[in-house]
C-alpha cells in the first residue's frame, strides 16, 4: 500500500496486464500542489491503441458479450465494492495527481466513482424491455445488443468519477474498452486495472493507453474498430475527434466545456444563495464543468449580495490539499495556472474591477494555487464572460427584469447547466423551462440523480448520460417483429 501513499509509476493496462511503454518512453506525473515529480508514466502512442483493440476485441467476441446480465451486475457491484475498500488509497492518488483537496476526493470523487458500478449493478438487474402490440397480429419487441470496441478519453478535472459514469453502462451493456484517462491524471486509472482484476473482470474487457491527446487520443478517435467515442473535455477537442472519428462513421457521446449561469433573483434566500454561490464557484478550484462563473444577480440585492459574498470569498483557504480545512488546492498544472491568471489580467484590460483575489497566493512559493477572484463591471460581450476559464474566477453582473436575465443567460454558444434562485415557484419553472441547458437546477446546485439524464446543449455536448440514456448509447437497439 505504501507505494501508492507516494504516487506510482503508471503503465499501460492491456489485456489484463500491467506493460511497459513499447517505445520505452515515459512522461513526468507532477503533484500541482508541491511542484515535485511523484511518478513516471507510460507514454502511449498507436501501436499501444491497437494493441489495446485486438484484445478489446479478442474479449468482446469470446464471451464478455454473452456473459448474463447476472453475472456482470456481480462484477460491477464488486468493483464498486472495492473502490470503497480503497477509498483512501484513490483518493490521495486523486489529490497528489489534480490538486484538489481531500477531503474532497474521498467524500465526493471516490463515492461517487463506487456510486457508478453499484447504480448500473442494480439498473440492469431490474430493466426491462419495450414492446409494441400491432392490430394486424403482430408484435415489435425492441432489444439492446453491446456495439463491441468502445472508447473512452477523458479529462483531469474529476477523473475517476468521470471514468466511471462512462464506463459502469459502457461494460453493463456487454461492451469492452479502450481508454486514455488524462496525461495530468493518470494514477486512479492506472489503480483501476487492479481493481477489474481483482473483482474477476476478465482479461481485455477494460484496456487504458497513457500518454497524450495527440497521440494516443487521435489513435483512438481514428481507429476503424472502435464503434463508438465517449469523451469529457475541451469543445474544440471534441471538434477534432468528430472530424477524426467521422472517416469510421462512430457515434459520439459528447460532455464539453461550460459558462453556466446563476440567476439570483431578489426574493431568494440570500443566506443559502451565498453558500451554495461559493461552491459552485470555486470547488475543485473552480474546474467542476458545472462550476457557475456568470453570477448575474437582481438589482435590490446587487450590492447586499457584492458586500457578502465577497466577505465570504475572502475567508476561503487556499493551500495544501492534504489539510482538513483547505477549501481550494492548487490548480492541475503550470499551463493551466499560467492560464487562468492571463484571464484575470484580460479582465483588467476589459475594464473589470477585481473585488478580491486577482492573482497567485503569494506565501504559497510551491505549487499552482491562485486566489478565489471576484470581478465585476465586465460588459457580457467581454471575453472573460464569455470564455470559459475553469479556475476559481467568476463574474457577477446585476440584471433587472426575468426577460433580460434569461437572454444574458442564453447569450452564449454553450449550454451545459444553470441554476434559478427564488422563492416563487412560478417564476422557478418559467425562467428554468427557458434556459438553455441541458441541467437547471432550482434553489439548489450539483444535486444529481443517476438516473435522470445529464449532458450539454449547444456546443456543451452531444448526447444524454444518465440511467437509461447511458444504456441507449452504449447499445444497439434494435426491433424485432413477429408475426402472429
Ligand atoms: P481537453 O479537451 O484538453 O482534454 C480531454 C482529453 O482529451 C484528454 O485526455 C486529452 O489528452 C485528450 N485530447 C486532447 N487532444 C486530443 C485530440 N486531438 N484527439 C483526441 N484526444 C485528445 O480537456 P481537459 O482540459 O482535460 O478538461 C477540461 C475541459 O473538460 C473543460 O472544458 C470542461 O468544461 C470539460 N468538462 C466537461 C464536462 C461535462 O460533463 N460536460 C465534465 C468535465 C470536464
Amino acid at each position: 500500500m505504501k507505494e501508492y501513499m507516494n504516487g506510482m509509476d503508471c503503465l499501460h493496462y492491456i489485456n489484463g496486464e500491467y506493460v511497459a511503454p513499447i517505445n520505452g518512453k515515459t512522461f513526468e506525473n507532477i503533484n500541482p500542489a508541491t511542484e515535485e515529480v511523484i511518478g513516471k508514466v507510460a507514454e502511449g502512442g498507436e501501436e499501444e491503441v491497437n494493441m489495446a483493440v485486438e484484445a478489446a476485441k479478442k474479449a468482446f467476441n469470446n464471451g464478455w458479450k454473452n456473459t448474463k446480465l447476472s453475472e456482470r451486475a456481480a462484477i460491477l457491484r464488486k468493483v464498486g465494492d472495492l473502490i470503497l475498500e480503497k477509498k483512501q488509497i484513490l483518493s490521495r492518488l486523486e489529490t497528489f495527481d489534480t490538486g484538489k483537496p481531500l477531503w474532497l476526493s474521498s467524500t465526493v470523487d471516490i463515492p461517487r466513482a463506487a456510486g457508478s458500478y453499484h447504480f448500473y449493478a442494480n439498473f440492469i438487474s431490474a430493466m426491462g424491455t419495450d414492446a409494441y402490440p400491432m392490430e394486424v397480429g403482430a408484435m415489435n419487441i425492441v432489444v439492446r445488443r453491446p456495439l463491441g470496441v468502445v472508447g473512452m478519453i477523458n479529462p483531469w478535472n474529476l477523473p475517476l468519477l468521470l471514468l466511471s459514469a462512462k464506463l459502469a453502462p459502457c461494460l453493463a451493456m456487454g461492451n469492452t474498452v479502450v481508454l486514455k484517462p488524462a496525461r495530468w491524471t493518470p494514477m486512479t486509472a492506472t489503480l483501476l486495472g487492479e481493481i477489474f482484476k481483482e473483482a474477476g473482470l476478465p482479461d481485455g474487457v477494460v484496456n487504458i493507453v497513457n500518454g497524450a491527446g495527440r497521440s494516443v487520443g487521435e489513435a483512438i478517435a481514428e481507429h476503424p474498430d472502435i464503434r463508438a467515442i465517449a469523451f469529457t473535455g475541451e469543445t474544440s477537442t471534441g471538434k477534432n475527434i468528430m472530424k477524426t472519428g467521422a472517416e469510421s462513421l462512430k457515434r459520439f457521446s459528447f460532455e464539453l466545456g461550460g459558462k453556466n449561469p446563476n440567476i439570483i433573483f431578489a426574493d431568494c434566500d440570500l443566506d443559502e444563495v451565498i453558500e451554495t454561490t461559493l461552491k459552485s464557484s470555486f470547488i475543485n478550484q473552480g474546474a467542476v464543468c458545472l462550476c457557475g462563473s456568470r453570477i448575474y444577480v437582481q438589482r435590490p440585492i446587487y450590492e447586499e449580495f457584492l458586500t457578502r459574498f465577497v466577505a465570504r470569498t475572502r475567508e476561503q483557504i487556499v493551500g495544501d490539499p492534504l489539510e482538513s480545512n483547505t477549501n481550494i488546492g492548487a490548480l492541475i498544472s503550470k499551463q493551466h495556472y499560467e492560464r487562468v491568471l492571463e484571464y484575470i489580467q484580460l479582465a483588467k484590460e476589459e475594464g473589470g474591477n477585481i473585488l478580491t483575489g486577482g492573482g497567485k497566493v503569494e506565501e504559497l512559493k510551491q505549487g499552482y494555487y491562485i486566489q478565489p477572484t471576484v470581478i465585476v463591471g465586465l460588459d457580457q460581450n467581454c471575453r472573460v464572460s464569455k470564455e470559459e476559464i475553469f479556475g476559481p474566477v467568476v463574474t457577477i453582473h446585476p440584471f433587472d427584469t426575468e426577460e433580460e436575465v434569461i437572454e444574458l443567460a442564453n447569450d452564449t454558444h454553450y449550454g451545459l447547466s444553470a441554476s434559478v434562485w427564488t422563492k416563487d415557484s412560478h417564476r422557478a419553472l418559467r425562467v428554468a423551462h427557458q434556459i438553455e441547458a441541458g441541467t437547471t437546477w432550482v434553489n439548489t446546485w450539483f444535486l444529481r440523480d443517476p438516473r435522470a439524464p445529464y449532458g450539454g446543449e449547444k456546443q456543451s455536448g452531444i448526447g444524454r448520460q444518465g440511467g437509461m440514456f447511458s444504456l441507449d448509447f452504449y447499445s444497439e437497439v434494435s426491433n424485432i417483429c413477429i408475426k402472429y
